[in-house]
């Protein structure tokens, strides 16, 4: 397989075309330059036009990062599972596992989506009215704002993945099979996927990662183009609706260091599976979360060579913002993060044009005291900031709304002298 033209876990990068000017290393060839040196490089440029010109040249950056071989390093399947052929895979689980169909019973109802005496005789119905109602139900193509709900609501098919019902290896396998090719059909050369795996319990957890690992190399096999597929497996913060009893109550970081311990058993296995597992990520609400939490197994992935992601501060509860940023700091000052994805808070400024304000002139300054300190911690000790500018734009459009705030735009410095928001 071709490592060429990829931003991979093997650290190489190289791009096709030459680069825009002034993001051009001088006389340097970028190809086999490692993600290190290319980083640098693109700062050394970015840092020369900032000094030269009040006025960034956006578009030049555009066009160098376009000749960079399109990589894909945040990709979730939960966008995917609406296919009808996954969803009758996930109610053949629930059909055969009494766990997980309590699970999705129980989130139906109390979520108001079903009532009490159509979930007695749900699945009674047809395989096909069944498929048909999950689709009614999950909104996939919401409207921006409806984006937090349309997550909670994909609990309905979640329930299915997290099983240790044996059926989920299919299912699984046909999900990340069906989303690698999706991305090869995109052009992407690697993509990672960030992935609930962590989800599963120790019984099933080997089973169900290699399933998936299983869906992806054929879709790396049977796809026209080179795709290098990653793995960066999620540790849930917080534990609500999950199909394994075993699962609840257990304090977080205790599940989190098992889950870091199975990797790195599966990465002591053959070659390629070790390649797929690049690290360890994190999902779910940050409502309620610490990040002192699961700090001893991010320590131990990042000892072991894991790459250490983070999703943190992407959404809050209103009035939660300030807080958020504390904890935010905390997690960047103390933690072996490499990588911070979808930290919406740090980007979050004040809309003046919004009647509703939520934060005094003293809580703004506050916000932006700790939004440069986060931004130097994160350049300090180089760890990269991943935006995904649709989907951040999404998720936050209500809490704008009803806070006062609206997204920094991506050219706008942070800090005087520190260009560099990639
Ligand atoms: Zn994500």
């Amino acid at each position: 397989m071709s490592r060429n033209n990829s931003v991979g876990s093997d650290g190489f990068v190289s791009h096709r075309r030459a680069a825009a000017a002034g993001f051009t290393p001088g006389g340097l060839d970028p190809r086999g330059m490692s993600l290190d040196e290319f980083t640098k490089h693109l700062d050394v440029g970015l840092r020369k036009q900032h000094e030269q010109s009040a006025a960034w040249d956006f578009e030049g950056l555009v066009a160098f990062l376009d000749g960079v071989a399109k990589a894909n390093p945040h990709q979730h399947i939960t966008g995917s599972v609406g296919n009808p052929e996954l969803l009758r895979l996930a109610l053949q689980i629930y059909q055969e596992d009494p766990a997980s169909r309590e699970a999705f019973l129980e989130y139906a109802t109390t979520s108001d989506l079903m009532r009490p005496e159509i979930a007695r005789h749900f699945f009674q119905l047809s395989i096909n009215a069944m498929v048909h109602w999950l689709q009614t139900h999950i909104p996939l193509s919401s409207t921006p704002g409806d984006f937090s709900q349309a997550d909670d609501r994909l609990n309905l098919v979640r329930l299915a993945f997290q099983s240790g019902h044996t059926g989920t290896n299919e299912l699984l396998e046909e999900a990340y099979r069906c989303v690698a090719l999706e991305n090869q059909l995109h052009g992407v050369a690697e993509v990672w996927f960030r992935t609930t795996l962590g989800d599963h319990d120790a019984e099933s957890f080997e089973r169900a990662t290699r399933s998936a690992i299983r869906g992806a190399s054929r879709a790396e096999a049977d796809g026209g183009s080179p795709l290098n597929v990653r793995f960066v497996v999620g540790m849930r913060k917080m534990w609500q609706y999950t199909a394994s009893a075993t699962q609840t109550g257990m304090p977080v970081d205790a599940q989190a260091l098992g889950l870091v311990t199975m990797l790195g058993r599966l990465r002591d296995g053959d070659a390629q599976t070790a390649g797929m597992i690049l690290g360890v990520d994190s999902v779910g609400t940050d409502t309620g979360w610490r990040p002192e939490w699961q700090a001893p197994a991010r320590t131990m992935a990042a000892s072991q060579g894991m790459h250490v992601a983070m999703h943190f501060g992407e959404a809050w509860r209103p009035g939660e913002l300030p807080a958020t940023l504390l904890r935010l700091e905390t997690l960047v000052r103390t933690g072996d993060i490499r990588q911070l994805d979808n930290s919406n808070a740090i980007f979050a400024i004040r809309d003046t044009t919004n009647p509703v304000q939520a934060y005094s002139d003293d809580e703004w300054n506050e916000i932006g005291v700790l939004q440069v300190s986060v931004f130097g911690l994160l350049i300090g000790r180089g760890i990269g900031l991943g935006i995904n500018p649709t989907s951040n734009d999404w998720l936050t459009r209500s809490l704008r709304q009803r806070e006062g705030w609206r997204l920094r735009h991506h050219n706008q410095p942070v800090t005087p002298g520190d260009a560099s928001v990639i």
